[in-house]
């Protein structure tokens, strides 16, 4: 902890969405960043808590006190091999996470916790900048083959720490490009897919193996794979969506969620598709039922394909503005609140 002070000097300060006008007329990322000193300021409102809250909610168990002085000294090398001693994609995660470990912070009683998530994609990308990520050589090979079936976030870790261990390892895909949800269910407004083709290009000399349409038990035989590799990973997603079996479903013009994000990313990737295939809600009122991540992202690509209007559903009750009393972590905020938030915006520019 650089300065014992810091967060009784300095208030939190977060970087900000792009203004609503400009941003819903593209799908590049929404978020801005801070200046260099700004930053530094942030990560200096850290405490060092000695029961450090925010370790303990982050699923990578991120060594959040630690970077937070790293950054405070300017050590963004140091800062970056903290980080990924624990997580191999703090540049998705510093990006797209939900952040339990601010919700959990000491410095949130007051509802104003460090900014972790935008400081971790500030330490990721200005550690890209400086040339500290480069491609880590695996050293000695165990001559042991592992297959993994699924290149979602979780398929990627798991090759990236058995291709570190020494063994070999494929990845197969059953879709035609790497990243299961993160290439194709997350709009580029959150995540632009250069970000997961920078981190694949390193993982290919690193020496990972990328195989994209096989569906394995399909085009794939799963004996063969058994026969070939000494280990086999399933790290696949469901892709089975939650139906509502009610009157008018087989309407037109009623879509999965996965499909009409799926489609909209290919778009910007820059495919094609006929005037029957194409999901598209220009000029449409759209209704979006579920008021999760994937309903918000519902939502703000509606908006940017010109929507009529768009009216967003949710099961449960709106959820407080702010961590209350009686509702501390971790039963706040039990629900995320993504979608309110652009659902505002989106009030705001009168749509
Ligand atoms: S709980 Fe907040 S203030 Fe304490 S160590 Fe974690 S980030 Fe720093």
């Amino acid at each position: 902890m650089g300065n014992p002070k810091g967060f009784l000097e300095i208030k939190r300060k977060e970087a900000g969405y792009r203004p609503v006008r400009d941003r819903i007329g593209d799908f590049g990322e929404v978020e801005q960043t801070l200046n260099l000193e700004d930053r530094i300021d942030q990560a200096s409102r850290c405490m060092d808590c000695g029961i450090p809250f925010c370790h303990w909610a982050c699923p990578t168990s991120s060594k959040i006190p630690e970077w937070q002085d790293a950054i405070y000294r300017e050590n963004w090398e140091e800062a970056a091999q903290i980080l990924q001693s624990t997580n191999s994609f703090p540049e998705f995660t510093g990006r797209v996470c939900p952040a339990p470990c601010e919700k959990s912070c000491v410095l949130s009683l007051h509802n104003s916790p460090v900014t972790i998530r935008e400081n971790e994609a500030s330490v990721i990308e200005k550690a890209f900048d400086y040339g500290y990520i480069k491609a880590r050589p695996v050293a000695k090979r165990t001559g042991k083959k592992v297959a993994i079936i699924g290149s979602g976030p979780a398929g990627l870790s798991v090759a990236d720490l058995l291709n570190q261990a020494g063994h070999s390892v494929t990845v197969f895909e059953r879709d035609d490009a790497i990243g299961g949800l993160l290439r194709y269910g997350i709009p580029d407004f959150k995540l632009d897919k250069h970000v997961i083709d920078r981190r694949l290009e390193l993982f290919v000399e690193e020496g990972i193996e990328f195989k994209t349409n096989q569906d394995i038990g399909v085009n794939v035989s799963f004996a063969d794979l058994e026969k070939e590799y000494d280990a086999i990973c399933l790290a696949i997603g469901a892709m089975k969506p939650r139906d509502l079996p009610i009157e008018g479903r087989d309407l037109s013009g009623i879509h999965f969620a996965m499909d009409f994000l799926k489609q909209q990313n290919k778009v910007v990737r820059g495919d094609e598709f006929s005037k029957q295939e194409r999901i598209s809600a220009k000029g449409k009122n759209v209704v979006v039922i579920g008021g999760g991540d994937t309903g918000s992202d519902c939502v703000g690509t509606s908006v940017r394909q010109k929507a009529k209007s768009v009216l967003q559903i949710e099961l449960l009750p709106k959820p407080p503005a702010e961590r209350e009393e009686h509702n501390p972590w971790p039963y706040w905020p039990n629900t995320l609140r993504t979608s309110s938030l652009i659902w505002k915006d989106v009030k705001d520019v009168g749509l």
